[in-house]
C-alpha cells in the first residue's frame, strides 16, 4: 500500500483526496496489526477496534463514492479542527494533563496544515449528519447494520458489553442465576475476521480510487487458526464464584 503511495502521490504539498484514502486505509490495517500483535482481537480491545474500523470504512466509502475535492478537504479541515480544540481544551483546563496528552504535539498536529487562527472548529459532524446516514448515501447501510450496534456498545461501555465482558451467571441454585463479576474478562469470540473483511473493503475502495495495474494486495487469514465462538456466557462456572457469589 505504501509502495502505491508513492507511485501515485502529487507534487502538492497537501492533498486532502490522497492522503484521506491512504490515511483511513492505513489506520484500519494498523488497528488490525494491533490487534494480531497483542494478541487482542479476543478481548473488549478487539470490539473497540471494530468499531473504530467501521467508521474508517464507512467515511472512506462515503467520500470515494461522492469523490469530490471539497469534502476531501471537509474531511481533513474537521479533523484539524477536532485537534485544535483538543489543544484548546488542554490549555484551559487545570491541574496535571493526562499522561497520554501532549499539548506541543497538538498544536503542531493542528498547525501543519494551517495557522490555527484561520481554523474553524466545528462543534458537529463534518457532514453536518452522521455515521448511519453517510452508510445509507455510500450503499454501506447493510455494512453498518451489521458491525456497528454491538461494537458501539463496547465503546460506550453499556450494560450489553459490560455483561458480556465483566460478568458471568452463578450457579448456586439458590441464587436464581444472578450475575457476578468473572475473575478476568472474557475471552470473546475472535474479531480477526471481521477486522480483515472490512479492512479488504477499504482496499477494494483504494483500488477504485488509486488502482493501478496490479492493485493492491488484499489480506487473507491462516485457515488453520480459524476463530471459534469462546463459552457462551452462562456455560462456564466462573473461577471466583465460590468467594463471590
Ligand atoms: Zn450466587
Amino acid at each position: 500500500m505504501i509502495q502505491r503511495f508513492l507511485e501515485v502521490k502529487s507534487s502538492e504539498r497537501v492533498d486532502p483526496r490522497l492522503d484521506a484514502a491512504f490515511g483511513l486505509a492505513l489506520y484500519a490495517l494498523s488497528l488490525l496489526t494491533a490487534l494480531a500483535a497483542t494478541r487482542a482481537q479476543e478481548t473488549m480491545l478487539g470490539r473497540l477496534a471494530i468499531r473504530s474500523m467501521v467508521e474508517a470504512r464507512i467515511t472512506l466509502a462515503y467520500l470515494a463514492k461522492r469523490d469530490d475535492a471539497k469534502l476531501w478537504n471537509q474531511w481533513r479541515v474537521y479533523g484539524a479542527g477536532q485537534v485544535k480544540l483538543a489543544f484548546l481544551k488542554a490549555q484551559e483546563a487545570v491541574g496535571d494533563q493526562p499522561a497520554f496528552y501532549d499539548p506541543e504535539e497538538l498544536h503542531a498536529l493542528a498547525n501543519e496544515d494551517m495557522w490555527e487562527e484561520f481554523l474553524d472548529i466545528d462543534l458537529g459532524h463534518w457532514t453536518k449528519s452522521n455515521l448511519r446516514w453517510m452508510a445509507t448515501e455510500a450503499d454501506e447501510k447493510d455494512l453498518y447494520d451489521r458491525f456497528y450496534g454491538w461494537s458501539s456498545s463496547f465503546v460506550h461501555a453499556q450494560w450489553g458489553a459490560i455483561r458480556d465482558t465483566d460478568f458471568v451467571t452463578c450457579h448456586n441454585p439458590l441464587h436464581r442465576l444472578h450475575r457476578i463479576p468473572r475473575a478476568v474478562a472474557r475471552k470473546q469470540a475472535s474479531v480477526e475476521a471481521d477486522a480483515v473483511e472490512l479492512a479488504n473493503g477499504m482496499l477494494d475502495l483504494l483500488d477504485t480510487l488509486y488502482g493501478g495495474e496490479t492493485g493492491v494486495r488484499r489480506l487473507t487469514r491462516d485457515p488453520d487458526r480459524s476463530s471459534q465462538p469462546t463459552d457462551a456466557n452462562k456455560a462456564e462456572p466462573p473461577a471466583a464464584a465460590s468467594t463471590a457469589a
